[in-house]
């Protein structure tokens, strides 16, 4: 039960944000996001009628302009996180992640549903005004499917009770949540928060869905923006021909994939495509490495072959791009603990180039250093 309630802080101060071309935002994407190009556009176009629709609500009410939530299909660590990040990063728009499997319908063991607005709010410094226009990148959306089809006669509690919360807070509600989180409590003053403005972007894996798709028109497998092999295949475009069916075969309920009507899918990376994320974002691991070094005055050199080593060993973790870090973070670390050492020429002269081999990523042998010619 909730009092009518007193809010802590209501201060719904005016918060304004500039409109940006779908142009201006791919391209901010490209600095960061490698390939992609079907979602990355897809998202542009998204925000920008987002924010669009947010100035003509507010200006005009002939037309209410409906809103449009983002579903991001893909497998792990191929940029969904990524790309929701980098959007809010560009837009100066508060910003939040959330885990859609650690929710449950209010009053059971887990998080509210609301929850992921307290840390909107939390983001936002509590301005209220904010939060509101902010973005959620709400992950696992395919992990929350009715446990069953038929109805169950035990509460499902993480599956459509959550579908069910979520659906209000993403077509737009009142929310009442608590300031610092956690249960409501009758005695909580809550802070109204009106959803009809945030941007909604849910990312999932929906391993398998292509398959399910494919089978649904009559035609053989094909992978994640896997290329076509046969001839009466679907084509690599196949999560175009996906329909609301498809969801609910996850349990998904026609209703919730009603409100996420923007769907973009992202594909695997291939080898190339990693070795790109490797060298060319603005905050790539090779660079972050290089700035490192650099900042204790040594130059950082990657030898090709080892970097295809990084490569090959983050493929075998199966976690995308994400294994670039761990694989790179394993490699680097001795090297890392030494660094001021090696800078500072303890027990001997200062090094003033390493340089990474295949055999420094496998472990076999230790870096290349070229050392500061002594002053004479
Ligand atoms: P997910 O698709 O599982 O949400 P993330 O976006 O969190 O994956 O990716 C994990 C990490 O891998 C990112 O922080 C980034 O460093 C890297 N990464 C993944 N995809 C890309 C990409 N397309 N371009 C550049 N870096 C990427």
């Amino acid at each position: 039960m909730e009092r009518p309630n007193q809010p802590l802080t209501n201060d719904v101060q005016p918060f304004s944000f500039s409109l940006h071309k779908p142009s201006e935002i791919k391209s901010f994407l490209d600095r960061y996001v490698i390939e992609q190009e079907e979602a990355k556009r897809g998202v542009a176009v998204a925000v920008y009628t987002h924010y669009k629709r947010i100035l003509h609500n507010e200006t005009d009410d002939d037309v209410e302009l409906e809103k449009s939530n983002i579903l991001m299909m893909g497998p792990t660590g191929t940029g969904k996180t990524l790309i929701a990040r980098t959007l809010a990063k560009y837009l100066s728009v508060p910003f939040a992640i959330a885990d859609a499997t650690s929710l449950t319908e209010a009053g059971y063991v887990g998080e509210d549903v609301e929850n992921i607005l307290v840390r909107l709010l939390q983001v936002a410094n509590y301005n209220v005004g904010a939060a509101e226009k902010g973005i959620i990148y709400l992950d696992e959306i395919d992990k929350i499917g009715r446990k069953s089809s038929s109805p169950s006669i035990t509460r499902d509690v993480s599956g459509e009770g959550v579908q069910q919360a979520l659906l209000k807070i993403l077509e737009g509600t009142v929310a009442h949540v608590p300031p610092k989180g956690g249960r409501k409590h009758p005695e909580q003053s809550l802070i109204p928060m009106d959803t009809k403005n945030i941007l909604f972007i849910c990312g999932g894996s929906y391993d398998g869905l292509e398959d399910i798709i494919s089978q649904r028109l009559g035609k053989g497998k094909i992978g994640f923006g896997g290329t076509a092999s046969s001839a009466d295949s679907v084509g690599p475009n196949v999560f175009s021909h996906v329909q609301s069916e498809d969801f609910m075969k996850y349990g998904i309920i026609p209703e919730l994939v009603g409100r996420l009507p923007v769907v973009t899918a992202l594909h695997d990376l291939s080898e190339d495509a990693l070795m790109r994320v490797l060298l060319e974002p603005r905050n790539s691991l090779v660079k972050q490495y290089q700035k490192l070094f650099q900042m204790e005055g040594i130059e950082l050199v990657f030898r090709k072959s080892a970097l295809q080593e990084v490569i090959r060993r983050a493929k075998k973790l199966n976690s995308g791009a994400r294994g670039l870090r761990s694989v790179m973070e394993n490699a680097m670390m001795d090297l890392m603990y030494r660094l001021p050492e090696l800078a500072h020429g303890d027990g001997g002269e200062p090094v003033s180039t390493v340089i990474i081999t295949k055999n420094v990523i496998t472990g076999k042998k230790l870096p290349t250093y070229r050392y500061l010619r002594k002053s004479a």
